[in-house]
């Protein structure tokens, strides 16, 4: 009987207990040496490899493995440095990949973006006059380095030169196709020294073919992967797409390759229906990526068994291999230590490791029958009934089911006069966007406190005494709104998600964001509920002390939601009016305690727009709807306020529009003239503060250079409208360089004002 053969596209690079992030670090600090680290990567390397073969995965890949980030990996192999770094050619160092990769003391670091929809930053290749040439052929090494250690005939993979040259930046259009018949002709290289290698499988990532692709490019795409073939001799090219399903299916599937890999998660429905209508061509091997590689839920596994039926209808069993959706360095390691949590909760996970468990369960069910693993799969079902039946999941009442279509009950220029009168602010009002320096003294407070060395009590004093400090500090400014500091808050998200009912911290769930800095996202696992109030406490105290308003500071629903993994039996929408719901709940209480002025921050915003554009709309109506749904019920005289990190605005304007929030504020010092012209285009005419200076460097800003930011502003944006603050949070400064440059935000603002 024909086999079914299970592969997986990328393992995660951190560890169990993140050795690889502590590798780096200790190399980085100088505490450990370049041959040490060498070695602690490769046994790292060698042991992600093993774990795969014990769970039985047919097809492993290598060369998924890096030392900071596989977009760079690729740029170094073509040798693609920047002529800053001084590099004149021939291998790349190790000192000189760090360097691009977090700077050195004379040039700076590559620039570092979001890779495709995902919270994981790879570093942006800059082309500008290059000349690509092979430097070394790095995945070679590390496929012969698995057959010699292991014995392990892995699969290579390699970042497709289409998607790489899409996430370049450093040319315009008119050199697109010339840039990728350079680089085609070394990726041919590479690939014929695998084709003498032995190489059998190799997986070439084009993510970007799921996304638009032109006419032009496909043809160029065709001619890329004629030339790949040829190159590749014996070996079998398995083009592999994810995050969403492929609109050129018809192209896609002639393309000369051996195998081609699709997303049946995030792009099911899209992917299923082409296989339908174009059926698949009968010398090629379908990827069936069907374990969701983004999320941290176990399968339903009888459905996945389903889909492969479904699929075997028009591709023989024999040419159809079971994968994740994507790379597995989405997902943390594993589930196997969060004892901590709750038994129904923990058994419904899979990181890494269970899924690659899932994946072979199936591969062996698909072979051989279900019969024959009927306890693995009871037991599977068993698992995720339990938590679907769990009350945390309890169907909610259709009166707790949330208006999504509220709004705040008198439009925005009834409030502004009532806001006007009430808060009697000057123009160019000053403020904050709402943490103060996280200090060494912050921190260990907290270790304290949640290590039990310190009572609540003991804590609770201590973050008033910061508190204290601060409002002087600020009513010594001469700030005209004022915020309480937010010293209290690790994290944004965290501390919202800690006291709200339906999330989950695990103990080990790191992903890696970006180089060695890792993030814990919380799991959403049940019904939000608000449980007490959060933030009213600190607050509260913080405006006792004042008699200038001090602004309620909270994170808003779609940030809580961008940030967290969240359950996938409702719809993501669903989840968001959930926590709106709750952050509404949250808004009333700060209300009812007299904070009238209430900053709820949505940076994430933007970071959930879907990767089609076809698809925004749906996402910004109910993302926006989630916001409004958080803010609608209070008093028309409260003013509320949002805050976004990003300054890439034109092409969602309209949401934020209809957001109606009474004052935004948004950072803008970075790409300043770009932000200004988008408002000369589109207008703003509710109250707004662009950010008047950069928080991310320790550096003092001139006076001068914050009265010109304003000025300029100020020729598009009505002065009445216009507030003056930082572009960001400035926990991550330290104390005396913010209150200096708070000093001449401050001083700035007076001057103009003397002008107008
Ligand atoms: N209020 C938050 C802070 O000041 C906002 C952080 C953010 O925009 N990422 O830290
Ligand atoms: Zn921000």
């Amino acid at each position: 009987m024909p086999r079914v053969l299970s592969s997986n596209l990328g393992y995660p690079r951190l560890g169990e207990q993140r050795e690889w992030k502590k590798t780096l670090e200790s190399y980085w600090s100088g505490k450990s040496d370049k041959a040490t680290f060498l070695d602690t990567m490769k046994s790292l390397r060698l042991d992600h490899l093993r774990k795969q073969q014990q769970a039985g995965v047919d097809l492993i890949p290598v060369g998924d493995f890096s030392y900071y980030d596989h977009v760079l990996d690729t740029a170094v192999t073509f040798g693609l440095v920047p002529s800053r770094f001084g590099y004149t050619g021939g291998e790349v160092s190790l000192e000189q990949y760090f360097g691009i990769a977090r700077g050195t003391k004379d040039a700076a670091a590559g620039e570092m973006t979001k890779w495709f929809n995902t919270n994981y930053h790879y570093i942006v290749p800059e082309l500008n006059n290059l000349t690509p040439q092979l430097t070394e052929n790095r995945v070679l090494k590390l496929y012969l380095e698995a057959k010699q250690e292991l014995g392990l005939e892995g699969k290579p993979v390699l970042l497709g030169p289409y998607t790489f040259l899409k996430l370049s930046k450093g040319y315009d259009s008119s050199e697109f196709a010339g840039w990728l018949n350079k680089l085609v002709l070394l990726y041919a290289q590479v690939l014929s020294e695998l084709n003498q290698a032995g190489a059998n499988w190799i997986q070439i990532d084009e993510p970007s073919l799921a996304l638009d692709v032109s006419a032009d490019e496909w043809t160029l795409v065709q001619e890329a992967y004629t030339r790949l073939n040829e190159a590749s001799g014996n070996s079998n090219l398995l083009l592999q797409t994810y995050f969403e399903g492929v609109d050129g299916f018809g192209k896609l599937i002639d393309l000369p390759v051996q195998g081609i890999g699709l997303d049946f998660v995030y792009g099911l429905e899209q992917n299923l229906n082409a296989l339908d209508d174009w059926g698949f061509p009968e010398d090629k091997v379908i990827g069936v990526g069907l374990i969701d590689g983004r999320n941290v839920w176990r399968s339903n596994l009888e459905e996945k068994l389903g889909l492969i039926n479904v699929i075997a209808q028009t591709v023989s069993r024999d040419r159809i291999l079971l994968q994740p959706s994507c790379s597995l360095q989405f997902v943390p390691v594993t589930s196997r230590h969060e004892t901590a949590l709750e038994p129904v909760l923990q058994s419904a996970l899979a990181f890494a490791d269970e899924k690659l468990a899932e994946l072979a369960l199936l591969t062996r069910a698909a072979n051989i029958g279900g019969a024959a693993v009927q306890t693995e799969l009871d037991q599977s079902r068993k698992a995720v009934s339990q938590l679907a039946g769990s009350d945390w999941r309890s169907p909610q009442h259709p009166d707790q089911v949330a208006n999504e279509n509220d709004t705040r009950n008198v439009p925005f220029e009834e409030r502004r006069s009532l806001h006007d009168e009430k808060w009697k602010l000057p123009v160019l009002p000053t403020t904050t966007i709402g943490s103060f320096p996280q200090t060494v003294e912050v921190r260990r407070a907290r270790r304290l406190w949640r290590t039990g060395e310190w009572t609540p009590e003991q804590y609770e004093q201590f973050i008033q005494q910061e508190i204290r400090e601060w409002i002087q500090i600020q009513e010594e400014l001469g700030l005209d709104v004022l915020v309480h500091g937010e010293f209290e808050r690790t994290d944004m998200v965290e501390f919202f998600g800690e006291q709200l009912d339906g999330f989950a911290f695990t103990k080990n769930g790191w992903v890696q964001s970006y180089g060695s800095r890792c993030v814990k996202p919380p799991i959403i696992y049940g019904n939000v509920n608000f449980v007490e109030p959060m933030t009213v406490k600190e607050t509260k105290y913080a405006q006792s002390l004042t008699s200038k308003p001090v602004k309620g500071m909270l994170t808003g629903p779609v940030t809580i939601l961008n940030w967290s993994f969240v359950r996938d039996d409702i719809p993501r929408s669903q989840v968001s009016y959930q926590i709106a719901r709750a952050i509404s709940d949250e808004i009333l209480a700060l209300e009812a305690a007299g904070i009238e002025m209430i900053q709820v921050d949505e940076p994430a915003l933007r970071e959930g727009l879907p990767l089609k554009r076809s698809k925004w709309q749906e996402y910004l109506d109910w993302a926006v709807g989630s916001f409004r749904l958080s803010t609608a019920a209070v008093k028309e005289t409260t003013q509320i306020h949002t805050h976004m990190c990003y300054s890439e605005f034109h092409d969602i304007i309209d949401a934020i529009k209809a957001m109606d929030a009474d004052v935004i504020s948004i950072e803008t010092s970075r790409s300043h003239g770009e932000l200004i012209s988008s408002f000369e285009v589109h207008g703003y005419d509710k109250g707004i503060g662009l950010g008047v200076y950069d928080i991310h460097s320790p550096r003092v800003p001139g006076k001068e250079e914050m009265v010109q930011l304003i000025e300029r502003a100020l020729r598009v944006l009505d002065p009445k409208l216009f507030w003056i603050n930082p572009d960001c949070g400035l926990k991550t400064r330290a104390h005396p360089e913010t209150v200096a440059a708070l000093k001449l935000m401050v001083e700035a603002a007076q001057d103009i004002r003397r002008q107008l």
